[in-house]
């Protein structure tokens, strides 16, 4: 039962399994909430923190630590969402638990909500000191294509980056290749100039733009805006891999 004392954070969902989100295989739990509005976003039904899923870091816990036999070397839990970042406090709590029970965790952010700001920084490198790894995405470096494809402003996301690496945190970094919008050569080159500027980066990935999000938006009623947009070729995913130098950066964590 959860009592008003208590910090409590609001999931979408659970995946017992998954191999793509972070080092060997991982349970991903996916938090509500985003103040982004990715054209290409394929979890619509995360955007509103709506309050629906309540849990504790507790009752978290418990429920994912039930697939620790999947777990075998590098893997470990990875909070998704939606935007991780917006539910800082559940977070905090949540990673702590796992750091205490030796379980490694990641957490997938586009990194919108980071601020140097208090009373977010603060709490901010509590999270940081129970976490480690990550995976943080750059939906476009050129700040005018970064607003148009994500509503918001990229100034605050590149400065976590360089806070990040000046720290020495681990991150992998991840791209959602959009045709026609994201993947200009210039900018693939800026990006891939950005990242060997970075101390801290142990991977980078392309991820192609892809369709399978659309019925969602049907089905919540809200306009998709990519209409006839296809999926980049295996060509063009290729050179994207060879502007942001994807072949120089395939370290796992090590234990
Ligand atoms: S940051 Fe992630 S969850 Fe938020 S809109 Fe973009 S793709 Fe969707």
């Amino acid at each position: 039962m959860i009592t008003s004392k208590e910090t409590i954070g609001y999931y979408q969902s659970i995946e017992s399994f998954a191999l793509v989100d972070g080092p060997g295989v991982r349970s991903v739990l996916f938090l509500q909430g985003c103040n982004m509005r990715c054209l290409f976003c394929h979890n619509p039904d995360t955007w509103f923190l709506t309050k629906t899923n309540p849990i504790t870091p507790d009752e978290a816990f418990n429920k994912l630590i039930r697939y620790k036999p999947y777990w075998q070397n590098h893997g470990g839990i990875t909070i998704s969402g939606g935007e991780p970042l917006i539910q800082l406090d559940f977070l905090i709590e949540f990673t702590a638990l796992c750091k205490k029970a030796g379980i490694k965790t990641a957490i997938d952010t586009a990194g919108q909500p980071f601020t140097r700001e208090e009373p977010f920084f603060s709490k901010f490198n509590k999270l940081l000191a129970n976490t480690d790894l990550f995976l943080l995405d750059i939906k476009a470096i050129n700040p005018i294509v970064h607003k148009k494809l994500t509503g918001k402003d990229n100034t605050n996301i590149i400065d976590l980056f360089h806070y990040l690496s000046d720290i020495g945190f681990p991150i992998w970094i991840r791209q959602v290749l959009v045709p026609g919008i994201n993947d200009k050569e210039e900018d693939l080159k800026e990006t891939g100039e950005f990242i060997s500027s970075l101390t801290n980066v142990k991977r980078v990935e392309i991820f192609p733009y892809h369709t399978l999000g659309v019925p969602k938006y049907r089905k919540l009623g809200i306009p998709y805006k990519l209409e006839g947009i296809l999926p980049p070729t295996t060509e063009e995913i290729k050179k994207a891999e060879d502007l942001l130098r994807v072949e120089k950066y395939q370290e796992y964590l090590k234990d």
